[in-house]
């Protein structure tokens, strides 16, 4: 069986979780600044889905980050649409389906609303602005999804085959949240695994691994459940993943940012 490694590329979030992006005092009033888009693009007064109810009892799962109170995740705000965008470049046959697919399965389980924005030609860096307004107008970027060669990313020159995070920010006083975030793919490695009958199953499932960390999973080491680093038989979240999965889906609506 295909078994291949995930790495979540913690650098994506982590570097603009504690960076200059995250306003720690004054007003809510960061629409003033130009690096942040007006506060409440798009925010609805209440959620715009519903998880799908958790399995009984559960399972193990860990989140890429915390609120202050060390208990709930940061996630993204329920209250608004996830965009995102592709970067065509180098898709394998098949590869927009499954991303379509992944896509639509995690809006499912988080209730989580996603809108695919289309095409673009952004290209992938480790130092993305969370605000481009030149390119995507007045609101934070959207996600972006990327099919790279090795050339590209050095990290598929491994076992390595995906990389995911998403930036929270915050403003004084509310909780963190994700407002945009980063999905590079393995172009060569997905090309294979969609050429192996049945592939499409097992690329969907690397593909929700990776959504996994663009809403906020960590890894587990349950190999049992997706968020396991390596993918291998499994097709789909497991308990531990769909319980997480859930709290992810019930963040704070912050209209502020
Ligand atoms: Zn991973």
């Amino acid at each position: 069986m295909l078994s291949v490694a995930l790495v979540i590329g913690l650098s994506i979030g982590a570097a603009h979780l504690a960076g200059p992006r995250t306003p720690t005092d004054g007003p809510p009033a960061v629409s003033q600044a130009a690096t942040y888009p007006t506060p409440g693009i798009e925010a609805a007064d209440e959620p715009l889905g519903t998880p799908a109810p958790a399995p009984p009892g559960g399972g193990v799962h860990e989140f890429v980050a915390l609120q202050d109170d060390g208990v709930t995740p940061v996630s993204y705000d329920p209250c608004r649409p996830i965009h995102y965008v592709v970067r065509p470049d180098n898709a394998p046959d098949g590869g927009s389906q499954v991303i379509r697919d992944a896509v639509a399965r995690v809006s499912e389980v988080t209730g989580l609303q996603f809108v695919f924005d289309g095409p673009t030609d952004e290209a992938s860096t480790g130092s993305r602005p969370l605000y481009q307004p030149d390119r995507y107008g007045d609101r934070w970027a959207p996600v972006l999804i990327t099919w790279q060669t090795e050339a590209e990313n050095a990290e598929f020159l491994s076992d390595t085959v995906g990389e995911a995070g998403s930036a929270a920010v915050t403003i004084s006083g509310e909780p963190k949240v994700f407002v945009s975030g980063v999905v590079d793919l393995d172009a060569a490695a997905f090309a294979g695994f969609l050429a192996e009958p049945d592939g499409g199953a097992f690329a969907r499932a690397v593909v929700l691994h990776e959504l996994g960390h663009l809403v906020g999973l960590d890894h587990v080491a349950d190999p049992d459940q997706l968020m396991y680093p390596e993918t291998r038989n499994a097709v789909d979240f497991a308990s531990g993943d769909l319980a997480g999965l859930a709290r992810l889906g019930v963040g704070t609506c912050v209209p502020h940012l």
